[in-house]
């Protein structure tokens, strides 16, 4: 038997064509999915059933949907307060409600849980086809609350559940879309079933948001969106999908057009299209250069976010940098590297503020790329030891971002398109150094990669752990080694040369 489903219905909201694609075109469909994110979600999920007591789970294992529903009646006639995961049924549209609170008889609350921190029109959407479900099959619904997670919450030695969780009401909002249920039912009904017919949508944010909709390439290629030099590359473009709706595509359709642009967009263009290769400013680059004081601190954090924190004082998410790597560059150019990596055990804060502090010393630069992210983090540090507070403040006036001549425009090249972060720019400054080539690198290559790796350390067998602790430690270095040789280039540019001051 066929259902249709709440998170079928919320897909279909987002875009009238995925459905659709998924059920014709589902070899178009590439393979994709958060996986940490799943199981944070879950994790909430499982806590947030304690939140009023005793509970009935309605769920089955493997899921079976008639039976789920046969089990909420039956909890629902024995005058279970609280079920958890209950089914309902109606006009073949399923739903399971998170948390359903039971008045009485006919009288029920719906709680919905979300692992975010604030309420979004989705989850409205969202809610609004319970609503009509449960209003459907003859329920009078009390209110519908989502059930998402206080970002101010401070976590103690015991887990407070009624701290962790915030329950916002939002029975309004749900009744006035619910009014809108029944006709996008139709519509989707009425869209699936002709299979001849290709849904015309226009693209949007949902084509590209989370982990991209995995109907990106098949849908980009019918609007003869190319690989490269289209509206979706170009640095910082606010305007793509209104540009992509009235039929301006490329790099050169912008320039026909006359669309309004930045100087840093007007040299990408002109750079892709007239096949230029490098933009040196040696003035702006020396001054730059200039501000950086020997000895020199490459300097980068690794972190974790956990939604339940697991380590005392700290906020639902909030970033725990575990691990670091320092490339010191002394005046004699002698290159030195240290590093730290907590064991996913224990926190790894205590011991890696008091290496840090001592590594970086108490003079010289110290050079992040986009350090806003590395200073908040000793922010965040200092705040939770404030023994360390002065040191780690201390720090702060020492950094200078190496994000800054490729972000004001005083290098650019062709193949650094339309993204200033490192992960771009080395690749175009060096492309043909498998020393400094993310992709040579084992088991991890990106910073999820890394913290979803830490994370796991404490289930792995020793052996595996080992191994992954010493990818890890080598995608780290590479972040600061990857700095060491985009300064020195910076440094061959001006090389030599005299620069009119
Ligand atoms: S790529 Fe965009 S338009 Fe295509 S199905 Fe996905 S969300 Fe819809």
């Amino acid at each position: 038997m066929f259902y249709y489903s709440k998170s079928k219905y919320v897909l279909f909201n987002n875009c009238n064509r995925r459905l659709w694609l998924e059920k014709y075109k589902k070899e178009e469909m590439k393979e994709q999915g958060n996986q940490a994110r799943l199981i944070a979600g879950n994790q909430v999920g499982d806590l947030a059933m304690n939140l009023f007591g005793d509970y009935y789970l309605a769920e089955t294992n493997p899921i079976d949907i008639n039976k789920m529903c046969e089990n909420t009646i039956n909890a629902i006639n024995n005058n279970i307060k609280v079920i958890c995961e209950a089914a309902f049924i109606y006009e073949n549209n399923y739903c399971a409600v998170d948390i359903l609170k039971v008045i009485d008889n006919n009288t029920v609350e719906i709680y919905e849980v979300k692992s975010v921190t604030e309420v979004k029109k989705y989850h409205i959407i969202d809610t609004s086809y319970q609503y009509y479900v449960l209003k459907g099959l003859g329920y009078n619904i009390k209110s519908v609350n989502l059930v998402i997670i206080n970002k101010d919450y401070v976590s103690k030695e015991d887990f407070n559940l009624n701290e962790y969780f915030k329950i916002v009401d939002i029975t309004n909002e749900v009744i006035e879309e619910s009014k809108n249920v029944k006709s996008n039912l139709d519509l989707s009904d009425k869209l699936l079933n002709d299979s001849n017919k290709l849904p015309d949508v226009k693209l949007s944010k949902s084509c590209t948001e989370y982990d991209g909709c995995p109907f990106q390439n098949y849908c980009y290629k019918l609007k003869n969106i190319p690989d490269n030099g289209s509206v979706l590359d170009l640095y910082n473009n606010r305007s793509k999908w209104k540009q992509i709706d009235s039929g301006i595509i490329t790099f050169n359709d912008l320039l026909n057009n006359k669309c309004k642009l930045s100087d840093i967009q007007k040299r990408q263009i002109d750079f892709y299209l007239n096949d230029r290769k490098e933009f040196i400013d040696k003035i702006k680059i020396k001054e730059f250069l200039n501000e950086i004081k020997y000895p020199i601190y490459f300097f980068d954090f690794e972190t974790y976010q956990a939604i339940i924190p697991d380590l005392i004082g700290i906020h639902p998410n909030q970033q725990i940098p575990f691990q670091y790597s320092l490339h010191i560059m002394y005046a004699d150019g002698r290159l030195e590297h240290k590093e730290y990596l907590g064991d996913g055990i224990n926190d790894p804060r205590p011991k890696l503020i008091k290496q840090m502090l001592n590594d970086l010393g108490s003079e010289g630069s110290i050079i992040a790329y986009n350090m806003s992210f590395e200073i908040g983090r000793i922010k965040e540090l200092a705040y939770n030891f404030k023994k360390y507070y002065n040191d780690l403040y201390a720090l702060i006036p020492r950094f200078i971002d190496l994000l800054i001549p490729f972000q004001n425009g005083y290098y650019y090249n062709k193949n650094i398109g339309g993204s200033f972060s490192i992960k771009s720019v080395l690749p175009a400054l060096f492309p043909n150094d498998p020393s400094l080539d993310y992709h040579n690198l084992e088991d991890v290559h990106r910073g999820d990669e890394a913290s979803d790796t830490y994370i796991n350390f404490k289930y792995m067998e020793d052996s595996e752990r080992i191994r992954k602790r010493n990818n890890l430690l080598k995608y780290c270095c590479l972040d600061t080694y990857a700095m060491v040789k985009i300064y020195e280039k910076l440094n061959s540019f001006i090389k030599d040369d005299d620069i009119d001051e």
